[in-house]
């Protein structure tokens, strides 16, 4: 069965990594966010220097994003950062500390995407849930000859729900990073080591000699992706809380409350911070909104509104002029509006 040789031959031929070496899910999932779009030779050093500083979850918790900052600077693409040190403080805050072990709430957490929850929850806690990065979509589009788009959601998910059927349930860790392996050492995506695979005698493009046509992908857009939470809050008067915005884009116009974020707890701190109590209600849709140089992709939430202690914010009923003077963006959340 071949993929008993893959695990046997990532058992003898896994690179030492000291991420790949402990099952602290602190430590892994460091690891994995420092990882996006970063080599590991280039981690490596921030990895050992970072885990050093920042012992324990807490460690990391109890600072100011400033402390953290000298830690990752040369690495590039902050905004991981600062949701993995917002992360740091809501498992401080809601679990005393203690890395959640279950994969909705550590998909909860800012900043830990599908594939972050996948990795640490079938390498730290061993449970078969797949983590499917760049080289595990590589290994798998060419074995199977998959030819459809990977920049499309629908076949991320059938990547997804193909990996997740190929785990090895015994050793889910094994399987997770010997996938990972495999494509980072082996099925490289220019000249792969097709002679030394383990998974060669059922791989369909070897069998065709086309193995460098997957996986395919369509050309880049260039605009920026910015993820909200975006808050529709109201009373029981039917008020809803509404900002006036002061940035320059849409300086002067009312929008509903959002957050940078994909985490309901976090954004209901946030919110606190902010001098709003609230309830969390219901999940109400996903929307995107395209810019000229931007796409929002809104999560939006409805909230009960418990307590408003800030005067900068303002209840308005939908009849209210306010709300003609929404961007496009947050007007066509009208629609969900009771
Ligand atoms: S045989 Fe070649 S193309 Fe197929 S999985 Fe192995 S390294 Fe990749």
């Amino acid at each position: 069965m071949a993929f008993k040789d893959l695990l046997s031959w990532y058992k003898k031929n896994q690179r030492q990594l000291p991420f790949r070496q402990t099952t602290s899910p602190y430590k892994i999932w460091v690891a994995e966010i420092m990882l996006q779009q970063t080599q590991v030779v280039t981690m490596l050093p921030y990895y050992e220097r970072f885990i050093h500083k920042f012992t324990t979850i807490e460690a990391l918790a109890k600072v100011s994003f400033e402390e953290v900052l000298p830690y990752v600077t040369g690495l590039g693409y902050y905004r991981r950062f600062r949701l993995m040190h917002q992360a740091a403080q809501v498992i401080f805050n809601h679990y005393g500390g203690q890395f959640p072990n279950t994969y909705q709430d550590v998909r909860a957490l800012p900043g830990i995407g599908e594939y972050t929850a996948g990795a640490i929850m079938s390498t730290a806690f061993k449970q078969p849930y797949s983590a499917l990065d760049g080289n595990v979509m590589r290994v798998l589009t060419r074995l199977f000859m998959i030819d459809d788009d990977i920049r499309k959601n629908t076949t991320i998910k059938r990547l997804n729900e193909l990996n997740q059927s190929l785990i090895d349930h015994k050793e889910p860790d094994i399987y997770t990073h010997a996938m990972m392996e495999l494509g980072a050492t082996i099925c490289k995506p220019v000249s792969p080591k097709c002679d030394i695979c383990p998974l060669q005698d059922m791989c369909q493009s070897y069998e065709h000699h086309i193995q460098t046509s997957f996986p395919y992908k369509s050309k880049a857009t260039s605009k920026k992706h910015v993820k909200y939470m975006t808050c529709i809050i109201y009373n029981d008067q039917k008020q809803y809380v509404l900002k006036k915005e002061t940035q320059a884009l849409f300086e002067g116009m009312y929008l509903f409350l959002q957050v940078e974020s994909e985490s309901v707890v976090y954004t209901t701190e946030w919110l606190l911070e902010q001098g709003i109590e609230v309830e969390h209600l219901e999940f109400i849709t996903q929307i995107k909104h395209v810019f000229t140089h931007q796409i929002w992709e809104m999560e939006v939430h409805a909230f009960k509104l418990l307590n408003l202690n800030d005067q900068q914010f303002f209840l308005a009923t939908v009849d209210h002029p306010m709300f003609n003077m929404m961007p496009k963006a947050h007007s066509k959340l009208n629609q969900f509006l009771k």
